[in-house]
């Protein structure tokens, strides 16, 4: 749990290309237990990169044995894509300190988390009026309003927050007042090297299941793998696997690098996710009618392949990166 954080805060300091290793391998396991771990390191580097010396004193250590978990709560019912329209608020208390209130949706980990980066209003409405808070889960006022029934990813948890008048002191806000959207999607930027490997190790597992099949069913006197209608599926999706592998390495190495990485993160997301779905289709496919039964992992891997198109920005929202990058902002 203390992958990408540092040595002096218990962590093993290993860097995001180690971390996009490890969460291929988990995801090629188990893709709910994957996001788990990407998200909790998302929140870690959030607070690596721009918290205060006491913030990274207090959490990091906690996150790095894994004895906290993170989560991260940007998402609100009326409030996906568009995060700059949050209506959650944070009011001055005459303390010093805010009272948050509203209601975050589908937070990753939220039912166990011990603490949340969490993002709300404190000024303007638009962009410049968001700041983002560390909130520790046990606080009077958190309740956990909802666990979400989801198509796959079943051992990810994921939660509707309420905060009704949560009292937290200015201490607990994470950057300065006022950029908590832009901390927010550099938050994300990071986490989507994660989602990419997680998609990439799906895409891994079910080219290990079609393989072992397609060698082992046989049809017409022979096995499978031998009809070029099936191995050519095979040959595409092992090629596929490369190229999301390739480019979410090349994301993470830029990352460990210090340079820009936020074009080739979306690219690697994009990548991934869109061959992770489209090859766990074939993989159902080519174990027949097995593959639509719960005996053959590939009805799982169908299930959770779906959603690395849609969470830490959906492949519209990646595409929207890139072309801004092409061509710059074009109203
Ligand atoms: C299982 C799960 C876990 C999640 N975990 C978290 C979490 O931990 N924390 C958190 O904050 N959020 C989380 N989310 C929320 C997730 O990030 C959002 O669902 C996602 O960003 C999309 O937002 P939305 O669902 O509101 O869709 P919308 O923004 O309403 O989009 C609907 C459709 O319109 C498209 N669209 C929207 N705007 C544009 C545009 N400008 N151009 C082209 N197409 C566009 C979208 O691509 C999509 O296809 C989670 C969601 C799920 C399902």
């Amino acid at each position: 749990m203390g992958l990408t954080i540092p040595e002096r805060y218990g962590g093993a300091d290993a860097g995001y290309v180690a971390y996009a290793l490890a969460v291929e391998e988990l995801a090629r396991v188990d893709a709910g237990t994957a996001v788990t771990l990407s998200v909790h390191l998302m929140v870690a580097g959030a607070i690596l990169r721009l918290g205060s010396d006491e913030q990274r004193n207090r959490y990091l250590p906690q996150l790095a044995g894994g004895d906290t978990i993170a989560g991260f709560a940007l998402t609100e019912p009326d409030a996906g894509s568009d995060a700059a329209a949050i209506r959650s608020t944070a009011k001055r208390a005459p303390d010093g300190g805010f009272a948050l209130r509203g209601r975050k949706q589908w937070c990753t980990n939220g039912g166990y988390a011990g603490v949340t980066l969490a993002m709300f209003r404190t000024g303007v409405p638009g962009a410049k009026g968001i700041s983002a808070f560390l909130v520790d889960n046990a606080l009077p006022g958190i309740v956990v309003e909802k666990t979400t029934e989801k198509l796959g990813i079943h051992t990810s948890n994921t939660v509707d927050l309420a905060f009704d008048d949560v009292a937290v002191p200015a201490g607990a806000v994470l950057g300065a007042e006022g950029t908590g959207l832009s901390n927010a999607l550099s938050a994300l930027t990071t986490g989507r090297i994660g989602i990419a490997a997680q998609a990439t190790g799906i895409l891994a597992a079910c080219l290990d299941a079609s393989v072992k099949f397609a060698k082992e069913r046989e049809a017409f006197g022979k096995p499978i793998a031998a009809f070029e209608g099936v191995s050519f599926k095979l040959a595409q999706m092992a090629t596929d696997l490369e190229a999301a592998r390739l480019l979410t390495w090349r994301a993470a190495s830029r990352c460990d690098r210090g340079e820009p990485f936020a074009v080739e993160a979306s690219q690697a997301k994009l990548f991934a996710s869109t061959a992770a779905r489209k090859h766990a289709a074939e993989a159902v496919q080519i174990h027949g009618g097995y593959g639509y039964t719960t005996e053959f992992p590939v009805e799982r891997y169908y299930r959770d392949a779906k959603i690395t198109e849609i969470y830490e920005g959906t492949s519209e929202i990646q595409q929207l990166i890139i072309a801004r990058a092409l061509l710059g902002r074009i109203e």
